[in-house]
């Protein structure tokens, strides 16, 4: 069988869980599967590399930021390659380029336009463990590119879907997907099997523990994901089509995202075509909008037009809306980085009415605003003041029974 095993920072953060690694991968070499492992970098390199970037610029070019981000990645492949080495086994690292992962330009969040697997074959049928550096691939021109923060989880099943994989193993510090982040709610439970609309669901909302374009990638070709612990053998979540699961919860999850701001263009002129512009010129610069409201004022003549993006996005945002505000006929454009957006996944409310209600009620009795709401069949989100999330997720975990 052809196994893909993918090890989050979290489980390489020191040489001691690296030999942990090495030690569990040929594990599963020699109950005779053939192995491809995908790596993140150590614990928090990244975020290390980010910040040394920043210290020398508040705008590093995006080029030079995936050059320099990528290298965490290498450095982790080529240890773990060593340490299978040092216990007898065959391993060798390879980069996103050697493995041919081919993406689009856009640096800092590319995405995969295809997988050339010529190399990875050769070096399976070698009887090498193959080690791909995750998060990372190289477009036409052979720049270096990256996938988006949590990218590793992508380069995996991507992996696991063009080399027709039998599993792909998600290996992190959890044992699985909880009802709510495990840090924040002390009652969490873990769930055996969740669909991957939920899923996705959860990871647009900020949950970290699988990166969205992962699981958008997963469903799309049907990989069916086993995410688990890297320090113990308890069997973790299975994550799969959604007619697989017998009995859906209205709620599963409770998730919250402090990686949001709130951005509005006050005074918008009411006429067509507005949210188009405002939107396509926010598009081109590969920022995604998440949340949006749309509120008319008093003299009905304009309108407050309110969104949220990423912390990441916020400046950029921010600039690029400064400069329509003649061609939008607007008078400002103000942000809120005080806010979270607390959410609450479940396939079962479709068929359940009432959930909404019951949320702002329960919100609303401990006194907490609700900025924005938006929702989809299986999903609702709110934003609130940061201060509140975690007691609002709290207060929505106990609320709906999940303990
Ligand atoms: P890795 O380094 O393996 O990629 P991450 O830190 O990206 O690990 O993701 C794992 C973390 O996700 C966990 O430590 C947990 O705190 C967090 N998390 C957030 N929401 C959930 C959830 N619903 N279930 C499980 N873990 C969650
Ligand atoms: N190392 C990258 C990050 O921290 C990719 C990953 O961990 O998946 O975002
Ligand atoms: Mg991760």
């Amino acid at each position: 069988m052809l196994i893909v095993q993918k090890y989050g920072g979290s489980s390489l953060a020191s040489i001691e869980m690296i030999k942990n690694v090495a030690n569990r991968v040929i594990k599963t070499r020699k109950q005779g599967n053939k192995v491809v492992v995908v790596v993140s970098a150590m614990g928090d390199t990244t975020d290390e590399l980010i910040e040394k970037a920043y210290k020398i610029t508040s705008s590093p070019n995006k080029r030079e930021l995936d050059m320099l981000i990528s290298t965490g990645e290498q450095i982790s492949s080529a240890l773990l390659s060593m340490a299978i080495h040092h216990e007898g086994y065959k391993a060798i690292s390879l980069t996103g380029s050697q493995v041919g992962i081919i993406t689009d330009t856009m640096h800092t969040k590319a995405r995969i336009k295809g997988i050339d697997t010529k190399r990875i074959e050769k070096e399976l049928s070698l009887d090498n463990i193959v080690i791909v550096c995750g998060f990372q691939g190289i477009t036409v021109d052979e720049d270096i590119t990256t996938l988006g923060r949590g990218g590793s989880d992508t380069t995996a099943i991507a992996l696991a879907s063009v080399l027709d994989a039998e599993t792909c193993e998600i290996y992190t510090d959890v044992d699985g997907v909880y009802t709510g982040d495990p840090r924040i709610v002390k009652k969490a439970k873990k769930l055996d099997v969740i669909s991957y609309d939920e899923m996705l669901e959860m990871a647009s909302l900020g949950s970290v523990v699988l990166n969205l374009r992962a699981v958008e990638f997963a469903k799309k070709y049907g990989v069916v994901i086993h995410l688990r612990s890297s320090f113990n053998d308890k069997e973790g979540t299975i994550i799969c089509e959604e007619v697989n699961i017998m009995e859906a919860p209205v709620v599963s999850e409770i998730a919250s995202d402090e990686n949001c701001t709130k951005i509005t263009i006050v005074g918008v002129k009411d006429k067509p075509g507005i949210a188009g512009t405002i939107f396509s010129h926010l598009a081109d610069k590969g920022i995604n909008v998440d949340m949006i409201v749309q509120g008319a004022s008093l003299d009905e003549k304009t309108n407050n037009i309110s969104f949220t993006v990423t912390r990441d996005d916020m400046n950029e945002s921010v600039n690029v809306l400064k400069g329509l505000l003649p061609k939008l006929s607007a008078t400002e454009v103000i942000h809120d980085d005080n806010v979270a957006k607390v959410s609450m996944v479940g396939v079962g409310m479709r068929s359940h009415p009432g959930v909404a209600a019951k949320m702002f009620s329960l919100l609303g009795e401990r006194n907490i605003n609700i900025h924005m709401i938006s929702t989809s069949e299986i999903k609702i989100s709110c934003i609130v003041e940061k201060g509140k999330a975690v007691e609002a997720v709290r207060i929505l975990h106990s609320g709906f029974g999940l303990e």
